[in-house]
């Protein structure tokens, strides 16, 4: 299959690399005419270009680019589509662009593959980064079922687990397990910089280890993916956040209080809760 993917990043070249293993030809379209010879030094792409009429040869595209310009790209991108192309994209986010993009593109399926890295770029493209992790698609009831069917037989090929769910339903679902996450985690780092003892400072920062490592793994990622997280699921975020909010104000009771006793329930049954949601 003629597969085309607008935005040689971090997704969009691992996309690449694994459906090009896969067999199918890739067409690969960035801003940057490096990332565009990047891409086919390096596996990702066969044919790639800065002009979006190369993507006029593909039977399905992946818009990867970062989740502002998901929408204009994709009002670029429809001028030289016979009417029959498949669209999907990568953001984390869909409520707002399933919205948008949905009156203006018939074969249009909203996706979001849950995988990451700390890093971004074409460079950071790594191959089976979608494998055995969850691959979510938000159809609505007018989508083509043809289109859902060729996207998740693509999705399945990654190795990926797929999953069906409304864009609102996916918006606030990925609010609590990465949006959340990721404003915790840089707050988690900015708090330890506020510490004003430069030797405390010092020693904290060579005693960190595997802890901290992991609680600050997603604070120390993209900050431009984490903008755009919080603009285009502000309200679920912003609902998250004040829950959390909550939460940690608890914890300051109990121990300001020295509750001992419900501070230890309170952290079983956080322990217990944890298998529910990661191995
Ligand atoms: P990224 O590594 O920064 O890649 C995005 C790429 O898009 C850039 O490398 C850039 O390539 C290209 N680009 C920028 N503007 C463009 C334009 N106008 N036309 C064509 N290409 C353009 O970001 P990413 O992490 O892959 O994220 C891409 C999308 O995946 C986002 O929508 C994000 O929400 C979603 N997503 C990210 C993750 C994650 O953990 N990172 C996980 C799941 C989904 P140039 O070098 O050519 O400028």
């Amino acid at each position: 299959m003629n597969i085309g993917i607008l935005g040689l990043g971090l997704i969009g070249g691992s996309l690449g690399l694994d459906l090009r293993s896969q067999g199918h030809y890739i067409l690969g379209v960035s801003r940057r005419e490096s990332t565009c010879q990047r891409a086919i030094a390096l596996g990702c792409a066969d044919e790639s270009s800065v002009d979006i009429s190369l993507l006029a040869k593909a039977e399905v595209v992946f818009i990867c680019t970062p989740i502002g310009l998901i929408v204009p790209t994709l009002e670029q991108l429809i001028a030289h589509l016979p009417s029959n192309t498949v669209v999907t994209d990568v953001g984390s986010v869909k409520t707002p662009i399933v919205k948008a993009i949905a009156p203006l593109w018939d074969n249009f399926i909203g996706g979001h593959p849950m995988a990451g890295t700390a890093d971004s770029g074409i460079e950071a493209a790594i191959p089976n980064l979608f494998e055995k992790n969850p691959y979510v698609l938000t159809p609505l009831p007018t989508t083509p079922p043809d289109a859902i069917t060729i996207v998740e037989k693509i999705v399945y090929e990654l190795g990926a687990t797929l999953y069906h769910c409304s864009p609102e339903d996916h918006d606030k679902a990925v609010s609590w397990i990465s949006h959340l996450p990721g404003m915790i985690s840089s707050s988690l780092i900015a708090a330890c910089m506020s510490e004003t003892d430069t030797n405390v400072l010092q020693l904290a920062q060579k005693f960190a280890s595997s802890g901290f490592r992991d609680t600050s793994r997603v604070g120390g990622g993209n900050p431009e993916l984490k903008v755009m997280m919080a603009r285009y699921n502000r309200q679920a975020l912003l609902n998250s956040l004040q829950q959390y909010r909550h939460n940690l104000d608890e914890l300051i009771h109990l121990i300001e209080h020295e509750d001992w006793a419900a501070l230890e329930q309170q952290l079983q049954f956080t322990q217990k809760a944890r298998p529910k949601f990661v191995d």
